[in-house]
């Protein structure tokens, strides 16, 4: 039996969520134009420059470089093994940043400023990231 506090919310998938999910089902990935300011984010709910609160979907050139990122070790320890995966904050030529996982690629052989493309049939990474993966472009 769980615990009160062991017990995840259940979440509901918003009409933006819906939408940007079935984009990426069909190989497209979508970016929100504030329709206030035109400042272009990666699925805000509200607009970080202006406060708007009304986007419309922009297609974004799915390329872009790494910005940073990190190497996940199995069992969540580095010394355990090799790198698991890659998990890497994605800066896309249109400007935003989000955390994606990166494939393709041997750990040891990512750097920052790695010129990299999204690619909608890689593996999940994790679950815990967005929903497709880049790789070296
Ligand atoms: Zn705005």
């Amino acid at each position: 039996m769980q615990r009160p506090d062991q017990i995840k919310p259940e979440s509901k998938p918003s009409k933006a969520d819906t939408e940007f999910l079935n984009a990426v089902t069909d190989g497209k990935l979508m970016l929100s134009e504030c329709t206030r300011c035109g400042g272009l984010f990666y699925r805000p709910t509200i607009c970080p420059d202006c406060r708007a609160t009304t986007f419309k979907w922009v297609k974004a050139q799915g390329e872009g470089k790494v910005f940073s990122f990190v190497l996940t070790y199995p069992g969540g320890k580095q010394g355990t093994g090799l790198p698991k995966a890659v998990i890497a904050v994605i800066e896309l030529i249109e400007g935003p940043r989000f955390m994606a996982g990166l494939t393709g690629i041997a750990p040891r052989d990512v750097y920052v400023g790695l010129p990299v493309i999204v690619d909608f049939d890689a593996p999940e990474v994790s679950s815990d990231v967005a929903p497709f993966s880049f790789r070296p472009a």
